[in-house]
């Protein structure tokens, strides 16, 4: 079976139309929140570019998300690899509890925060001591395998402009596909780099591309895992 899913991170305003999208073309995503960080309002410069970083407020989660997956993303977005173990627990074991009890299930991912700032130690840490079961990394590979190493994953793709002519041949390439095994398109990103580069057109027809297939499967990334785990 060919499985299409998508992580997105960091739930500012913007992924209130990356859902309305989503849902339109039947798509899944997972989104990953700071459950710190909600109803933040700021204007950040990314990559020299200015873009509103306002995060949504805890009372959306539930509604906003629904039908697809909230993650964890740490309390307040910090580098883990600063962290002391307790600190590690504390942002990963307590984000995951309070979106737990905005979300109504148990959170069992995550994206690390910041990309790669990630170790053994921290891995180990976080599968003793919270509930969180798979972590995306940062890093394509523009591959369609499944992931080895669920609290190593890496996406197939990163929704930016230096990655997206890739992303449209990726996305014809997974359409052709014929395979008898299990194969997988991961896209991440952030809603706010759309507002960033004005590239929402460019999304949408990576959706309308994309979707509807009757040999594709549009999962979260909760239900890959439980796929890669044999469940
Ligand atoms: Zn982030």
């Amino acid at each position: 079976m060919k499985y299409l899913t998508l992580s997105f991170d960091d739930g500012t305003i913007q992924d209130r139309r990356f859902v309305k999208l989503l849902n339109q073309y039947g798509i899944k995503s997972t989104f990953n929140l700071n459950s710190g960080l909600f109803n933040q309002r700021h204007e950040i410069v990314h990559e020299g570019i200015k873009v509103c970083h306002d995060e949504i407020a805890p009372e959306e989660v539930h509604d906003l998300y629904a039908g697809h997956e909230v993650a964890a993303h740490t309390i307040t977005h910090p580098n883990l690899l600063k962290c002391s173990r307790e600190e590690v627990i504390h942002q990963v074991g307590g984000d995951a509890k309070a979106l737990e009890a905005l979300c109504g299930y148990p959170i069992v991912g995550m994206a690390y925060p910041g990309g790669p700032f990630f170790n053994d130690d921290i891995i180990d840490t976080i599968l003793t001591n919270t509930s969180v079961r798979y972590a995306r990394a940062v890093g394509s590979h523009f591959t369609f395998k499944l992931p080895e190493r669920l609290m190593e994953w890496y996406p197939t793709c990163y929704l930016h402009p230096k990655e997206y002519d890739r992303l449209m041949v990726l996305a014809d390439e997974f359409i052709a596909l014929e395979t008898e095994e299990d194969a997988l398109f991961y896209l991440w990103g952030h809603s706010f780099e759309l507002d960033k580069f004005g590239n929402w057109d460019d999304f949408e027809r990576f959706c309308e591309k994309i979707a509807g297939k009757s040999d594709i499967r549009y999962v979260t990334n909760r239900e890959v895992a439980a796929i890669v785990r044999g469940e």
